[in-house]
C-alpha cells in the first residue's frame, strides 16, 4: 500500500521582475492554501491587513468544516430544514447553482458527500469507495436538491446525505473581493494569490499588463510552461496534479466527474480561465477540466472567456476571446 497526499502546490507564479519600485508581501494560510497580497508601495501597504481580515471572515462563512459558518450550517441541516446565510454568501450559493445548470452539471456545489468518501483531505488511504457507495450518494447530489428561497436569504438541502461544497469557486469569488477592496481602499496595483488563483489590481507601473506564469504540472513549483498578459481580472487554474493520492498504483485526484463520482478522466492536464469576474473563472476552470478539451473550447466560447488548455498529449490550446 502506498499513500501520499500532497499539499496543494501554488498552481501559479507571478513574474514581477519589470516592477521597479519594489514589493511588499505578505503571507497567511487560509482557505486550506497558501494566500498572498502583494503591494507595491510603501502606502499600500495599510491596506493589506483589512483585506486579509475581510479574506478570514469569507473563509469563515464558506469553509463547509467549520461548524459555526454558513455553509457548514446549511449542511448539518440537510434533509431537515432551510437555513438563513448572509446576503452574500445566498449570493455566492445562487451563483454556484446556476453555473451548476450553465455547465451542464460537470461543476457541482453538491458533490460535498462524495469528495467526504473519497477523503482527499485525509493523510491516509488504504481503500477507495466502492462503486455501490458512490452510485448511491450520487442522486443525492442533484442539483435540484439545491433549494433556494430569496426572500429569507435561506438554503435548504432536500436529501440529508448531500452536501455543500463551495471549494471549486470560493477562491476565485474571494480572489476578486479581495481586489475589489483593494482598490476601495486607495491601492492601484497589487496582486491577490490565494493557493495559485490569482487576482491581478490594475496593471504594472510602467502601464504594461502583468504577466502571470501558469505552472508546469511536469516541473517542480515555480516551473511555467505559459504566460498571459493581463490587468483587472483573475486568472484560475484546475489540475489533477494539485491533490491527489496514490493507492496501488493509481492516482486519485480531486476533481470528480459529476456523472460518475470518480476522479474526472480528463485529457485535460492543466485549464487556466482568465475572467474580471472571479468566481465565473474558478467554477469554469472545474467544469472544463471534468468536460475534456474539446467541450471546455466551446463552454469558453459561450461563456466569453480567455482560457488557456495543455492537454495530457502536451498540445496548448490558447482561446482569446
Ligand atoms: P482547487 O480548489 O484545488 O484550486 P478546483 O477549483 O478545481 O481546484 O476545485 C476543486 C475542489 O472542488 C475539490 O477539492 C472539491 O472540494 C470540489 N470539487 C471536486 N469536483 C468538483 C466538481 N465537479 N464540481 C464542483 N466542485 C468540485
Ligand atoms: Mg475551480
Amino acid at each position: 500500500m502506498k499513500t501520499r497526499v500532497l499539499p496543494l502546490v501554488m498552481a501559479i507564479v507571478i513574474l514581477l521582475s519589470s516592477c521597479s519600485g519594489g514589493s511588499y508581501t505578505e503571507y497567511e494560510f487560509m482557505m486550506d492554501t497558501n494566500c498572498s497580497i502583494t503591494v507595491y508601495s510603501r502606502a499600500d501597504r495599510d491596506a493589506v491587513a483589512p483585506v486579509f481580515a475581510r479574506l478570514r471572515e469569507l473563509d469563515r462563512a464558506l469553509d463547509r468544516f467549520n461548524a459555526s459558518g454558513d455553509v457548514a450550517r446549511v449542511n448539518l441541516s440537510a434533509g431537515q430544514s432551510p437555513v438563513e446565510v448572509s446576503p452574500e454568501v445566498f449570493g455566492l450559493i445562487s451563483r454556484a447553482k446556476e453555473l451548476c445548470e450553465m455547465t451542464a452539471g460537470a461543476f457541482n456545489p453538491l458533490l460535498g458527500a462524495v469528495s467526504d468518501l473519497w477523503g482527499f483531505d485525509r493523510a491516509e488511504h488504504e481503500s477507495v469507495p466502492s462503486q455501490t457507495e458512490i452510485a448511491g450518494l450520487l442522486e443525492a447530489c442533484d442539483i435540484s436538491n439545491l433549494v433556494l428561497d430569496a426572500d429569507s436569504c435561506s438554503v435548504y438541502i432536500a436529501d440529508e446525505r448531500a452536501r455543500l461544497d463551495l471549494g471549486a469557486i470560493a477562491k476565485g469569488y474571494a480572489g476578486q473581493v479581495a481586489s475589489q477592496l483593494l482598490a476601495e481602499l486607495g491601492v492601484e496595483r497589487a496582486i491577490v494569490n490565494l493557493g495559485g488563483n490569482v487576482t491581478v489590481l490594475g496593471s504594472r507601473e510602467d502601464g504594461r499588463p502583468w504577466r502571470v506564469g501558469i505552472q508546469n504540472p511536469e516541473a517542480d513549483e515555480g516551473g511555467y510552461f505559459a504566460t498571459v498578459d493581463c490587468s483587472d481580472t483573475s486568472v484560475v487554474t484546475s489540475g489533477a496534479y494539485q491533490r491527489y493520492f496514490d493507492l496501488d498504483g493509481v492516482r486519485y485526484h480531486h476533481i470528480l466527474d459529476p456523472s460518475t463520482g470518480y476522479p474526472a478522466e480528463s485529457d485535460i492536464s492543466s485549464v487556466t480561465i482568465i475572467s474580471p469576474d472571479g468566481a465565473l473563472a474558478d467554477a469554469l476552470s472545474t467544469a472544463c477540466f471534468v468536460l475534456g478539451s474539446r467541450n471546455a473550447e466551446e463552454l469558453c466560447r459561450r461563456c466569453g472567456v480567455q482560457a488557456l488548455i495543455l492537454t495530457t498529449s502536451g498540445e496548448i490550446i490558447r482561446l482569446e476571446q
